[in-house]
């Protein structure tokens, strides 16, 4: 698998502050392609090997505005404990029902655009159900939880413009962190 020729923004780039734009189907073969670039480049960021080969960071997901544009598309490849990879394409995404339980990253967040060591509590739900829409434009709903429910709303957070840093109160980055579950 060859890297996919992908400029990421940094989060210094404005660009990142944007609301993305719903998005109307049938997609254009461009939108197909990009799409699955950055299914792969995400993957090869996840094996070793390749991530050494490429110098990359390792990535979980991708929005659209990470690329610098304003649509409502983001994807996640996802390793399983198998050893296989799943890979969500996420389109127009709701959020239909939420847990009341919190979760956070221990070790912290990352982010493909934040090219800095962080810290701190980013507060997520333990388990959400979206609604979405895949390449063909047909809508699905989807359960996740855990650590993919944190990247999903990791990246739904990239469509309002907000990164993960946006939700660490500087002054005190464990703020709360007795009322939520460590993950
Ligand atoms: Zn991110």
């Amino acid at each position: 698998m060859n890297l996919p020729n992908i400029e990421i923004l940094d989060e210094k780039d404005k660009r990142l502050r944007l609301i993305s734009k719903e998005v109307k189907f049938p997609l254009s073969k461009e939108d197909k392609k990009r799409i699955q670039d950055m299914l792969d480049y995400l993957k090869i960021s996840q094996i070793d090997e390749l991530r050494e080969k490429y110098n990359l960071r390792a990535g979980m997901g991708l929005a659209y505005i990470q690329l610098g544009i304003a649509k409502r598309i983001f994807v996640i490849v996802n390793e399983e404990d198998d050893g296989t990879f799943t890979n969500y394409i996420v389109i127009n995404p709701r959020i239909i029902s939420n847990s009341e339980e919190l979760i956070y990253v221990g070790e912290g967040e990352g982010c493909l655009s934040i090219n800095r060591d962080t810290e701190g509590i980013v507060p997520r739900y333990a388990r959400i159900t979206v609604e979405a829409y895949d390449i063909d434009g047909k809508s699905y709903t989807l359960r996740v939880r855990e650590d993919l429910s944190v990247a999903f709303q990791h990246e739904m957070d990239h469509l309002e413009g907000i990164l993960f840093t946006d939700k660490i109160d500087p002054k005190n980055p464990y703020k709360n962190a007795n009322m939520m579950r460590e993950i």
